[in-house]
């Protein structure tokens, strides 16, 4: 081989070919790096709401919430909890709230003889107003399975009983996506709901599935953001720690 020749061969080695260079372009990282949006930074307090939560009980008054009458919500404040008052009605929050993130902490009353089923513990935490999440001593206490603790009142059963003993704390974690309506009334999409209870997941995108009600099937009507509203059913819950954070 001449000097020239073998000078060119080497030259065509050291040279990455066209389809090399599109692949090494490909495998650069940063092809695939996002830099924008930068997410907002939140702070995550210990033992307190995050940073951009709206705070709808701080241990010291009902001053977010009123009567479902009208008014001052009539519930007792005491011990960094508030409990329901037996027959003042329920309670709402003045504010309105759509898409959320809440967390709730209650407590189901430890005087349980006599009550039992539905009579134990009920309370209910109802979603823009109207779509309960079922709040009900259901620790060692029977029911039918789609109104016991956590389920979509008379909709969907939990996927496992979580409960605690009555007087423990438990917990909430709701992710709840609201009903879409059309201009013209109609349902665009459905509610739906994702339940950590005590941190265990009970409900996992749920289609929710119209209005809750006691007797006949749910259906839909259209409406707004609304109020998170408490239940009075005659027992003694008591509730802690409620913050939501509006998505
Ligand atoms: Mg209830």
């Amino acid at each position: 081989m001449t000097k020239p020749i073998l000078m060119a061969l080497c030259v065509l080695a050291a040279t990455p070919t066209f389809a090399q260079t599109q692949g090494d372009k490909q495998r650069d990282p940063a092809k695939t790096e996002a830099w924008r949006p930068v997410p907002v930074a939140v702070a995550t307090p210990k033992d307190a709401a995050p940073s951009d939560a709206v705070v709808l009980f701080d241990g010291k008054d009902l001053s977010a919430w009123e009567s479902e009458q009208g008014g001052k919500a009539p519930w007792a404040v005491a011990d960094g909890a508030f409990t329901v008052v037996p027959g003042s009605k329920g309670i709402r929050t003045k504010k309105r709230f759509c898409d959320i993130q809440l967390h709730i902490e209650w407590r189901s009353p430890t005087e349980t003889q006599g009550f039992a089923g539905q009579n134990r513990g009920n309370s209910g935490i109802f979603l823009q107003e109207i779509y309960e999440l079922q709040v009900l001593d259901s620790y060692d206490n029977p029911t039918y399975s789609n109104g016991q603790a956590a389920s979509i009142y008379k909709q969907a059963i939990p996927l496992v009983n979580a409960s605690r003993a009555p007087g423990e704390w438990q917990a909430y974690d709701v992710i709840w996506k609201a009903p879409r309506f059309s201009d013209g009334g109609g349902l665009v999409a459905p509610a739906r709901i994702t339940v950590l209870h005590n941190g265990v997941l009970v409900q996992n995108d749920t289609i929710v599935s119209g209005k809750t009600e006691y007797i006949g099937a749910p259906s839909y009507s259209p409406h707004g953001c609304a109020p998170i509203y408490l239940q009075d059913h005659d027992s003694k819950v008591s509730f802690r720690n409620v913050w939501v954070r509006e998505l």
